[in-house]
């Protein structure tokens, strides 16, 4: 089986070296990957994670594709969703408009955090300013005490939420 590994695996605690199957990522991917960087490098070492870079033509096929379905998704995003198409591999990702686009491109996607890989992670809008907490889909852009923009960060769920986070 060929997986494709986004940040958000490496960074919610997918571990290749203990893993079936063969795994790739980018460049620019692992270079994103600060928190989880002696993962990264051991499973590089033992041969389980490679590097490749996906054709230039498939990276212009999700960037049409998330113009279309208006999710922003990075470089790094759109590197590695072309990278699973030009595999024909299943990506891993945890990133809800990275999920929304390999969809509509017929990739394979599967969630880290819905699989219970150790540690849970959720999704929060979180205020610039006063810090106070939202859920992620909290139906403003800004905070209803101090009007400052809110910031998708990822919390530790200290709550045992056992809703699916994987759009399908
Ligand atoms: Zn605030």
């Amino acid at each position: 089986m060929i997986k494709i590994l986004d940040a958000s695996s490496f960074i919610h605690g997918y571990n290749p070296s203990v893993e079936d199957g063969e795994h790739y990522t980018t460049y620019g991917i692992i270079k994103e990957v600060k928190t989880k960087k002696e993962v990264v490098e051991l499973a590089i070492e033992y041969g389980k994670l490679r590097i490749r870079e996906p054709k230039t033509e498939t990276v212009e096929k999700v960037k049409k594709m998330s113009i279309k379905t208006g999710d922003t998704l990075s470089k790094n995003d759109m590197d590695i969703l072309a990278l699973a198409m030009d595999l024909n591999g299943i990506l891993y990702t945890d990133d809800y408009g990275l999920q929304n686009v390999a969809k509509r491109l017929n990739v394979k996607v599967k969630c880290i955090v819905s699989e219970g890989i150790k540690e849970r992670f959720t999704w929060k809008l979180v205020c610039k300013g006063c810090k106070k907490m939202y859920d992620i889909d909290y139906f403003d852009e800004v905070c209803e005490i101090c009007g400052s923009p809110l910031e998708r960060k990822m919390v530790k769920n200290r709550y045992k939420n056992k809703k699916k986070r994987c759009k399908k």
